[in-house]
């Protein structure tokens, strides 16, 4: 079913709103859950036999580019990431500690900064070490963001090499004055020549993310970058929002907000992104994503299996996601931890033997339930009272009368509709799942003012 674009509604509800990549959002941890309620619940989890999820992250990038939003380190400097790679693996060490070592690995991510920062060598030796405390299942999904401009044949090959099946790549604009702007110059060619080396290395899913609201970037110059990047033939295409803040990410200083596209000329570039990627056949998954139709998101979708977690969809609802390295957010069935930001307290906490955890949340019993109704909204596009109550034994009208009041409003405007006991987004509504999922956010209820980035 086609996304529909209505600009009039989009600038009805464009309003701030979490991404739920996680119900209760981030914004609710406290610091109050730390290293020892984290220790608890991974010793607990270990009775639920849940295969888990590994994320590492790896800081560095050998550049900024001025309009990231990342925690990172910039430093040409080699060597700076090797106290940082043997204090993730002491990080390692205290976590199989604590875990079953019968449970399986089914999901692997390296994300940044730049993981293809670390030379051959150190990946290998990286992967050896991850390897040599967790055992895989034979169809493990193992990704890796890599930044082509700084990969060379040797990296790529090792990746391959070591389990990576899975690659993405960020490209965000391929106008030479954009590219300017931002600090982040890569020429087609240069995609071109990355694609084809992964394609012929064999990997079986390529995504490349690009951001649209970023410097003299217009409806026309974008849509030149967008059939490029159609062209290239990813597997998987994100397109996020650019959100200019600099107050929290200093580094967007660099961009003169005067030559940011006007929030109409954003819409209008939002609204060709949608078409062109569509009318080339991929499937608009939701939340800036887009799949090719037999990609496993697509498929996913389509069987109502779909899941969030930080590292944004998965189809892997079941594994228990456990994040290493600094800022890292881990994701247990009942709760969710996440390491520090700095690599100082980060390097602090590891070398006094302590789970470098700095903050987390304990889930609720509601807020259990309203999990699952939100990932169902955002993924699967679609609640069934039935399978809400049949999980949680409660009635769904009497569980959520308030929100279904608060839905007529969205279902008089077309964004949903409500029948036969279930919630449907409608192709008009698709754009504004976070709307949707939103009613049935108990802390946002509960919370007068918020900041979060607007919901397109
Ligand atoms: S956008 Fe990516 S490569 Fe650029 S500074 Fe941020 S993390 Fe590093």
């Amino acid at each position: 079913m086609r996304t529909v674009f209505d600009r009039d509604l989009i600038k009805k509800y464009d309003k701030p709103g979490p991404r739920y990549t996680s119900y209760p959002p981030a914004t609710e941890f406290t610091t109050e859950v730390g290293p020892k309620e984290y220790r608890e619940r991974l010793l607990q989890s270990n009775s639920r036999k849940t295969p888990l999820s590994l994320y590492f992250h790896i800081p560095f990038c050998e550049s900024g580019c001025y309009y990231c939003g990342c925690n990172i380190i910039i430093s040409h400097r080699k060597g700076i990431e090797r106290p940082y790679l043997e204090r993730v693996y002491r990080e390692m060490d205290m976590l199989v500690s604590l875990l079953d070592g019968d449970r399986k690995v089914e999901q692997l991510h390296w994300g940044g900064g730049t993981p293809n920062y670390l030379d051959s060598e150190e990946i290998r030796e990286f992967m050896d070490q991850i390897k040599k405390r967790f055992t895989f299942s034979e169809d493990a999904e193992v990704s890796i963001e890599i930044d082509p401009r700084y990969a060379t044949d040797d990296q790529l090959r090792t990746i391959k090499e070591v389990g990576f099946n899975r690659i993405s790549m960020g490209l965000q604009d391929l106008d030479e004055k954009v590219q300017r702007a931002i600090n982040r110059i890569q020429p087609y060619s240069l995609m071109v020549d990355t694609m084809k080396k992964l394609r012929d290395l064999g990997f079986e899913s390529i995504n490349i993310d690009l951001i649209y609201g970023l410097p003299y970037q217009t409806r026309e110059s974008f849509r030149r970058t967008v059939e490029k990047v159609i062209e290239l033939d990813p597997d998987r295409v994100a397109v996020y929002s650019f959100a200019y803040v600099p107050w929290v990410k200093p580094i967007q200083k660099m961009i003169n907000p005067d030559t940011l596209p006007s929030p109409e000329e954003k819409l209008s570039i939002l609204e060709m992104v949608i078409e062109e990627f569509q009318d080339a056949g991929y499937v608009y998954i939701g939340m800036d994503h887009f799949a090719k139709p037999n990609d496993e998101l697509a498929v996913a979708q389509r069987e109502g299996k779909l899941w969030r977690n930080f590292q944004g969809y998965t189809t892997r609802k079941g594994v228990e996601l456990i994040g290493i390295g600094a800022t890292s957010i881990g994701m247990l069935y009942d709760s969710y931890f996440q390491n520090f930001k700095t690599l100082r307290e980060y390097n602090e906490a590891v070398d006094r033997g302590e789970l470098p955890t700095f903050r987390g949340y304990i889930l609720t019993e509601d807020d259990f339930i309203r999990r699952e109704v939100i990932m169902d909204i955002m993924c699967n596009l679609g609640v069934s009272f039935e399978k809400i109550e049949r999980m949680f034994d409660i009635s769904f009208e009497d569980y959520f009368e308030k929100e279904l009041e608060d839905l007529k409003q969205l279902e008089e405007d077309g964004l949903i509709q409500v029948k036969d006991r279930r919630i449907n987004i409608l192709p008009v509504g698709r754009l504004l799942i976070r709307n949707v999922a939103m009613v049935f956010d108990a802390h946002l209820r509960n919370k007068k003012e918020r900041r979060f980035s607007r919901t397109i």
